[in-house]
């Protein structure tokens, strides 16, 4: 680090990529050393929009500390493990890897290399979510519909890996619970891997999570409910909006509900994300989502796809 500053760059300048660069580009005590890709023309591209510069990774060594991995999830483990066993912190896409092995050998590297791995579950720094935490004590049923148009992307992967994680990763963070059972359903509409998938876990604890994603809607939905003994608290993570209803025992008559939305500051999860990933780096701390966290978003995921029942040809 120069003069507190973190020197990063990114790895991966796509359809995410690009907002890494522009956002850690703008960032208090941040230096955006460069940005790589494959695609040279594309390196190049966002270089010039940020004003930093087009780099190959063997250029990466002793001039970073921490870099983002942005690359299809199929290369996460070969593009971060390097930079960790030298010692440079990375925050990496998810789903944190492709298999457990190479999401155990990300970790391994990072421990090896005596530094941090983040993993990029960014709903888990959306506003709303970071506001309806402390109001989530015992929720008993979670119900989640994450619903999009159909993507140019990430079709490599499942619906559940690409989708449906972010949720399996806020709803871990929430319920202290192993899962106990799962009941899923997938459905192969436009490509050869599940494009819709509905998902029940039951938790140790009784809890239950309803979990709905779809990559071929034509309307935008992305929303979780939780349903506790007390109170509704609902989160419409697009809009970063908070809705919490109570129940009310007066000391005599029927209870009431009250509530209604709840004031939130609007930000960009990814700037949040991201400045939680450099002030890691610079205190030496975890960051807020740890690889193991990745992993164990990664295993649900797997976990759930492997019972997954199928409607129609894949
Ligand atoms: P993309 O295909 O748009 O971009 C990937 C970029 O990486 C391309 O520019 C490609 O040329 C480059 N690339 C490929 N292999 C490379 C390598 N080995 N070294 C350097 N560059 C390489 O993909 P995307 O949609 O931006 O997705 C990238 C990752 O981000 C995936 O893991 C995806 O799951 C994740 N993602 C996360 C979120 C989120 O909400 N956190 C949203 C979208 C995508």
């Amino acid at each position: 680090m120069t003069a507190g500053r973190v020197r990063a760059a990114v790895i991966g300048v796509g359809h995410l990529g690009r907002h890494h660069a522009r956002i850690l580009s703008d960032l208090k005590g941040v230096e955006l050393v460069g940005v790589v890709d494959v695609n040279p023309q594309r390196a190049q591209e966002i270089a010039e929009i940020h004003r930093t510069k087009a780099l190959a990774p063997g250029d990466l060594a002793g001039a970073v500390d921490a870099v983002v991995v942005a690359t299809p999830t199929a290369s996460h483990a070969e593009v971060a493990r390097p930079l960790l066993e030298r010692g440079i912190a990375v925050l990496v896409e998810k789903p944190i890897a492709r298999s457990i092995v190479e999401a155990d050998a990300i970790i391994a590297a990072g421990r090896a290399g005596g530094t941090i791995v983040a993993v990029g579950h960014t709903e888990r720094f959306n506003p709303a979510v970071e506001a309806a935490r402390g109001r989530l004590i015992a929720p008993r049923f979670i119900e989640v519909h994450r619903l999009g148009t159909f993507p140019d992307r990430s079709l490599d992967i499942d619906v559940v890996f690409d989708l449906m994680i972010h949720d399996l990763d806020v709803i871990l963070s929430v319920v202290d619970s192993p899962v106990a059972g799962i009941d899923a359903v997938g459905v192969a509409v436009l490509t050869p891997k599940f494009d819709i998938a509905n998902v029940r876990l039951r938790f140790e604890s009784g809890c239950i999570a309803n979990l709905t994603a779809s990559r071929i809607s034509r309307d935008r939905t992305r929303k979780i409910r939780f349903f506790q003994p007390d109170s509704y608290v609902s989160v419409d993570y697009a809009a970063q909006e908070l809705e919490v209803w109570r129940l009310v025992r007066p000391a005599s008559g029927l209870p009431a509900i009250e509530g209604g939305i709840v004031p939130v500051t609007n930000e960009e999860p990814l700037k949040r994300e991201l400045q939680d990933f450099v002030d890691a780096v610079r205190d030496r701390r975890p960051p807020k989502v740890t690889g193991e966290d990745g992993r164990r978003a990664l295993a649900l995921a797997a976990q759930i796809t492997e019972r997954m029942t199928t409607v129609g040809e894949r």
